[in-house]
């Protein structure tokens, strides 16, 4: 039987989007499940309630590859997903082996922002780079980062944290995993959101925002605002953006890359964001890199790169069986 379709999976902190992906690339069908369950065999038991419909759909199991499945804490070369503070059911968790043994097809394993950068490489915007960091904005921020057309998983694979990386910022945020002033902790969307919180409080300019119970104020309200042409919305982006601009002129020494690629729903904000972090880019850049590297706002949904990249891990990499 012709193999003729892949799975990709990618493992949000809440919510786990399905893909099934042919040889094309295309994304032929979607479903989405719950992340957030109590114990790890109610979490199995969705994705294959959800996976046995569309496998159907395709004709049935004898047309799928295998399966890719992301997540931010999970280990490639072992297969677990380690100590996800996300999820209650984690632990040390063999979860490719899991799902193998439940749906009876191949598993392979990898880390979100890892799997963005293979579905941008491969049909995104990197299309024929061999050297870029993607940054993946959104509730986490992840890296992902391809040298010489590889990615680059590290010693013991957790090389993509890079959303832990100090900033520098004295103003002593503290981060979710505990330590201070990481960049997650004002370029995600929390960290935006605690931005304004701490801008309604220290500005007196008037903005739309403060019209909404600070404890109901999402990162949407302030995209929206910052469009609408609120002043105070357009600070939290351009404060973020000069973090953001000012961290990547370091990082590109770290591979000097061709490209940053910015996914995610924060990457996608506004104009504003953007050139605030091009015009921190390059005040801060070191002289020899000055025009050599491009920054890059990802065209692709953040979880159908991440479901496109795991769909190419079915197809090319050593599986876990069933
Ligand atoms: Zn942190």
């Amino acid at each position: 039987m012709i193999k003729t379709f892949a799975i990709g999976i990618d493992m949000g902190n809440t919510t786990t989007s399905i893909g099934i992906v042919d040889t094309q690339g295309n994304i032929i069908s979607k479903s989405s499940v719950k992340t957030d369950y109590q114990h790890i065999a109610e979490y199995i038991d969705a994705i294959y309630n959800h996976l046995s419909v569309l496998i159907e759909q395709q004709g049935g199991i004898d047309y799928i590859k295998g399966i890719g499945i992301s997540s931010s804490d999970g280990n490639y070369f072992t297969g677990c997903v380690e100590f996800a503070p996300e999820h209650t059911w984690s632990g040390n968790t063999p979860i490719a082996q899991i799902l193998a043994d439940k749906l009876q097809l191949p598993v392979t394993l990898t880390n979100g922002a890892n799997a963005a950068a293979m579905g941008e490489m491969e049909y995104g915007i990197a299309q024929g780079m061999k050297d870029f960091i993607l940054l993946s904005l959104d509730n986490e921020v992840c890296r992902g980062a391809v040298a010489n057309g590889e990615i680059i998983y590290g010693h013991k694979i957790f090389s993509g944290k890079s959303g832990h990386i100090n900033v520098h910022n004295d103003r002593g945020r503290i981060c979710k995993c505990g330590r201070k002033d990481c960049l997650e902790a004002y370029c995600s969307t929390d960290g935006i959101i605690t931005t304004t919180l701490e801008l309604l409080i220290s500005s007196k300019e008037t903005s739309t925002l403060r019209n909404i119970p600070q404890n109901e104020l999402t990162f949407e309200n302030i995209y929206e605002a910052s469009i609408q042409g609120d002043s105070l919305a357009k600070e939290v982006f351009r404060f973020t953006g000069d973090i953001l601009g000012q961290l990547l002129s370091d990082l590109i020494a770290y591979s000097s890359p061709k490209a940053f690629i910015l996914s995610g729903k924060v990457a996608k904000s506004n104009e504003f964001f953007m050139q605030a972090i091009q015009k921190s880019f390059e005040e801060n850049l070191l002289q020899i890199y000055i025009g050599k590297t491009k920054i890059l706002t990802s065209d692709i949904e953040n979880s159908d790169a991440i479901i496109l990249g795991t769909s190419l891990l079915a197809w090319n990499s050593k599986l876990v069986e069933a």
